[in-house]
């Protein structure tokens, strides 16, 4: 029940994290993107329309397994989703892991595998003879690879480690970006830049799938820590990437090629500074965040009965007071006193008496709404805040808790000394009113309750009951 309980603070919680959320929210669309790109690419191979999967002329192509594999990789990303995990789902990255397996038994021992799973392999040939490029290069397969392996890894829950594969994947088209800004061939190879561009976007899209995780967390984090870890990624990243253009511009060639590698491991090398210590400071911000939220939470609760206590209920009645009268919707606000509660401490002792405040505390907190406060405003003085409720539910309410109070059996006091009882003062905020005037007016309805012999209910002003 949240009646009792102060509500978590809704910051510490990843759920509530709007840019986690957001990043959340990115993950189908771009796998999408990057299934429909692949479709194109293979679209391209069936009706022989070459700019589909090459969109420079002489530049290097899609090739057709690289397109299916961004087809099974976004079809997973785009079908599922964070909240469910779809099983069959697995076997899309397991076809593109297989694939870019074989791949790499082809490069390094010299066979040609691939070549007989290859769909449109008449087309690659021919352009192969025609001395054009069609290969799926080892950064594509390297590439893919690594998010199909992320995304069975985040299948089987290994959260960590999916992220860890998610982001080998994007530094190769990054990397290949790199090539292309710097105008390095060798940084993209046979890499085509609609590769690139889809294995960025599948790249992303994977790595987003984990955002509540691991470093994408904690840079992803609304607190200080992930606020200057973003600031710090994205000037690490644009800073050496910019000077390093401008350097390579005024040099030869083959030192170009050099300083260029020199500036992505750079570039690569500072966001994992970052994403270490993203996770170290988003660690220790927790746990002062855990020690805050707790600190707070003691501050407004009464540790006897571990309901809310005064200061809480004059937070509480101030604001609702102020909904009220925004919402037009009548505020109730009870009082209930325990009768002759005296006698309970002078005949079964003081803790006997604690007993019965706990007991109380437990039936009031049954006996209302969830969105209802309960508090322990004073000694054995109680309070309910209750809004959106008409005036016969009020009365219905207030008898349910008198009755319920009445109805509570305490071991070793009820046997012998009858019912423990309460009187209740109810109130609410009919035109223009403060907190201190309904509290008053409660007040005078428990001395009339008492004076007409206790354990009863008195609205104050009277309010029907039918
Ligand atoms: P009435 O029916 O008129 O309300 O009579 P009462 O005896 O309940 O009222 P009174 O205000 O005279 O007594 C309240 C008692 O509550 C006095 C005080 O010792 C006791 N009390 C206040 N706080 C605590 C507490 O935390 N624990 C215990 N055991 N007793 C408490
Ligand atoms: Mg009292
Ligand atoms: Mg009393």
């Amino acid at each position: 029940m949240t009646t009792q309980t102060i509500p978590k603070s809704s910051n510490s919680n990843v759920e509530n994290w709007y840019l986690v959320n957001y990043a959340k929210k990115i993950t189908r669309p771009f796998g999408i993107i990057g299934a429909l790109f692949g479709l194109i690419a293979l679209f391209g191979y069936a009706f022989n329309i070459e700019p589909l999967y090459r969109p420079f002329a002489n530049g290097p192509a899609t090739h057709p397994i690289t397109a299916l594999c961004m087809l099974c990789i976004g079809l997973m990303l785009g079908v599922s989703n964070n909240t469910k995990q779809l099983p069959y789902l697995i076997v899309l990255p397991l076809i593109v892991f297989v694939l870019t397996f074989i791949r790499m038994l082809d490069l390094l021992s010299g066979s040609s595998m691939l070549t007989s799973l290859t769909p449109f392999s008449g087309t690659v040939e021919a352009q192969l003879l025609a001395g054009k490029s069609n290969y799926m290069g080892i950064n594509s397969s390297i590439m893919l690879m690594g998010i199909a392996l992320s995304l069975l890894l985040y299948n089987q829950h290994h959260k960590a480690e999916s992220q860890c594969f998610a982001f080998i994947s994007l530094a190769i088209p990054m990397i290949s970006l790199t090539g292309y800004a710097y105008n390095i061939n060798d940084f993209y190879g046979q890499m085509s830049i609609l590769t690139t561009t889809i294995g960025l976007i599948l790249a992303i899209s994977s790595i987003t799938t984990t955002a509540g995780h691991g470093a994408v967390k904690a840079i992803l984090s609304p607190y200080i820590g992930g606020k200057i870890a973003r600031l710090q990624t994205i000037v690490g990243y644009l800073f050496p990437t910019i000077m390093g253009y401008l350097m390579v511009k005024s040099l030869s060639s083959s030192e170009s090629d050099l300083f260029g590698l020199f500036v992505v491991a750079i570039c690569w090398f500072i966001i994992l500074m970052i994403a270490i210590s993203a996770i170290l400071q988003e660690r220790s911000d927790k746990n002062r965040r855990i020690a805050e939220h707790q600190l707070a939470h003691a501050a407004m609760t009464e540790p006897l009965t571990g309901l809310a206590n005064r200061r809480k209920f004059n937070q509480v009645a101030a604001q609702t007071l102020t909904d009220s009268e925004r919402t037009k919707q009548a505020m109730w606000l009870f009082i209930i006193d325990i009768d002759h509660f005296k006698k309970v401490n002078d005949i079964g002792g003081h803790d006997m008496g604690d007993r019965v405040l706990v007991e109380v505390a437990n039936v009031l907190k049954r006996s209302v709404r969830n969105d209802g406060l309960v508090c322990r405003i004073g000694g054995e003085e109680f309070a309910v805040i209750l809004s959106n409720l008409d005036g016969v539910t009020a009365h219905i309410v207030a008898n349910n808790i008198r009755q319920n109070i009445a109805d509570m059996v305490i071991e070793y006091w009820s046997e012998q000394h009858g019912p423990i009882t309460a009187s209740i003062g109810c109130t609410s905020n009919q035109g223009n009113t403060t907190i201190e005037s309904m509290h008053k007016l409660a007040d005078t309805a428990i001395y009339q309750a008492k004076n007409n012999g206790r354990n009863q209910v008195v609205f104050m002003p009277s309010v029907p009951a039918v």
